[in-house]
């Protein structure tokens, strides 16, 4: 009886807690490490959620932390749509509003069913004009607007995600460039336009198409003063893999090229007024007397007709497109992608159905440092900085600063497809993207060699060897000269400041290096060699730059120079040529 009564008093008890909202903290694991929401809520009823720590990218995690929350509260429901392109992020939030909820004992079941939505008012045809639309609002694109707005043009520009940056907001590394002022103040003489050509020539089997590689590299360095003249310089340099040669142009900070790049861009477009729609995705390009005179697009509520002077496609690849991506490679159906959802190929796609000639749709990159769980990308650059790959073995297996292509093959060659990148703590200390990797549970750790191989869960054999690896390494960079495997660069200092970490990786889609054929002057050649009056096309959509295999910093440095000129040529088309009426 009396312990009836109790728990009777308990249920009462809590019930009425329950009456008063109350704010409770809950805590979900994001891209980077956690997502903590502070949420005020009843049983019936979320009155708030906010979300007070989190380590997301800026840009990409943002863009959830900012809207989720309004959303979570607006439908009183944690079944919320996902934002699309930042699915962890949004799952991140929604689990620490749920471990919020059930901390005071609130059935966070009664939250997961989803509003129900309106139908959807009817669309609205909308038509729209300009000098220059620009499809995607990625590295080309936002880099073409801004340089088309400079150059007098009214620019649009359609980005079907609900952010802007593409993949390349997701760019670690840097830009490469040659004769730059920043190599200058740095000595470096020895990495000129000439050495750079070779390079991305030898790095793509030499079937790149030399006039596009002579236009990146002659206007690379152009490109980096530009940059800095909008704001956005990069003024450290180091080496990139398949190279001696210092191009790889970064951030002073050690911050990510890509975000911040892009986030420069974006200030740089408003600023000049450059409209960007986002959420709105081109869906095919409207000809007339066989030249671009604009696109159609939608939104969830607009059937758009954009009518403009001249068109530019920098929709970026299709790595994030199975479909495409098995059509010229089978092998590719259970790789992991590094790729952001919004890499499907459309540019490619609207441009060859009105006649536009592709090249080198086969050639896929697989990056050899993919951390496979997540599909996230082992930047290049901890390996530029001195990290070593080993194998399970305990051993390295080939120059690890070599070419993506040929590390990846090495990597697939291994007993078990892949590698551990074992780097130390000075390289964490210089870099900011290895905190990320730590921040979200990637690395094993220790502070000896011999405790990191047994983190690494290697053998006792492997474990000897492993030593011994390190060692040689370490003896190997303080003699300037790598025996085993003839690596050349990224040699600068041994791996002897401890903790030691260690990262499972193996190779994932990265980049494809096919696509549209475009001349130097970035326009869409149709399959005669003939350019396709008033589209021009940048960026990772294009193909022929890179050849057969692309090198690190090659795409940010693709994106600057061949969307300056889009963007300048379009904009000049435009004004010859006025909108289509
Ligand atoms: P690049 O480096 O060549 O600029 P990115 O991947 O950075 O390539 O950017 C391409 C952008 O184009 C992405 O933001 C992507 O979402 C956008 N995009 C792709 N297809 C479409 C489309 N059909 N309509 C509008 N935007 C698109």
């Amino acid at each position: 009886m009396k312990r009836l009564f109790v728990l009777l008093m308990t249920m009462l008890l809590s019930a009425a807690a329950l009456a008063e909202p109350m704010t409770l903290t809950g805590v979900g694991r994001g891209i980077d490490g956690d997502v903590v929401v502070e949420v005020t809520a009843d049983d019936t009823t979320i009155y708030s959620v906010r979300v007070t720590a989190h380590n997301e990218t800026p840009g990409i995690g943002t863009v959830a932390v900012e809207k989720l929350p309004e959303a979570i509260v607006a439908e009183n429901s944690i079944a919320v749509d996902t934002i699309s392109g930042v699915t962890v992020t949004s799952s991140a939030i929604k689990e620490a509003v749920r471990a919020a909820l059930e901390s005071a004992g609130i059935d966070a079941a009664a939250f997961e069913v989803a509003a129900v939505k309106e139908t959807a008012a009817e669309r609205t045809a909308v038509t729209l004009e300009c000098d220059v639309v620009i499809v995607g609002a990625g590295g080309a694109g936002l880099t073409a607007a801004v340089k088309a707005s400079q150059a007098g043009a009214q620019v649009l520009v359609l980005e079907k995600m609900p952010i802007v940056g593409g993949n390349s907001l997701k760019a670690t590394g840097g830009m490469n460039a040659a004769g730059t002022q920043f190599q200058a103040a740095l000595g470096i003489t020895d990495s000129g336009v000439q050495a750079f050509i070779e390079d991305t020539m030898n790095g793509g089997h030499q079937i790149n198409d030399p006039a596009l590689v002579t236009t990146m590299a002659e206007n690379s360095a152009d490109a980096v003063d530009w940059l800095a003249s909008i704001g956005a310089e990069l003024p450290k340099v180091a080496a990139t893999g398949g190279t001696v040669h210092k191009y790889l142009h970064e951030p002073a900070d050690g911050s990510a090229v890509g975000s911040y790049l892009i986030a420069r861009l974006s200030a740089v477009c408003e600023e000049a007024g450059v409209t960007v729609l986002l959420n709105t995705e081109a869906t095919e390009l409207v000809m007339e007397n066989s030249a671009a005179v604009g696109v159609k697009a939608q939104d969830e509520a607009h059937d758009y007709t954009v009518k403009a002077g001249a068109v530019i496609l920098a929709t970026g690849g299709f790595g994030a497109n199975y479909e495409m991506m098995t059509q010229v490679d089978a092998s590719l159906a259970n790789a992991v992608t590094t790729n952001h959802a919004g890499a499907t190929g459309d540019g490619i796609l609207m441009a060859v159905s009105v006649g536009a000639d592709t090249v080198d749709m086969e050639r896929i990159q697989l990056h050899p440092t993919v951390y496979q769980e997540t599909g996230l990308l082992v930047s290049e650059s901890v390996r530029s900085m001195g990290a070593i790959l080993v194998n399970s073995e305990g051993k390295r297996f080939c120059n690890d600063m070599s070419t993506r292509d040929a590390v990846s093959a090495a990597e697939l060659e291994q007993s078990d497809s892949g590698a551990y990148i074992i780097f130390d703590q000075r390289i964490v200390d210089n870099l900011s993207s290895t905190k990320k990797y730590i921040n979200n549970g990637l690395t094993v750790q220790a502070d000896t060699y011999e405790a990191l191989a047994a983190a690494m869960e290697l053998n006792e054999e492997a474990s000897a060897a492993f030593v011994q690896t390190m060692e040689t390494w370490n003896a190997a960079v303080a003699a300037g000269e790598d025996a085993e495997f003839g690596r050349n660069n990224g040699m600068d200092e041994d791996l002897a400041t401890a903790p030691y970490y260690a990262i499972r990786v193996a190779p994932g889609i990265h980049h494809t290096m096919g696509g549209l054929k475009i001349n130097p002057d970035t326009q869409v050649l149709d399959k005669q060699g003939s350019a396709i009056p008033g589209l021009y096309a940048a960026g990772e959509t294009t193909g022929g730059v890179h050849g057969g295999n692309r090198i690190g910093g090659n795409a940010v440095c693709d994106f600057v120079v061949f969307g300056r000129i889009a963007g300048e040529n379009a904009a000049q088309y435009a004004a010859a040529h006025g909108t289509a009426e």
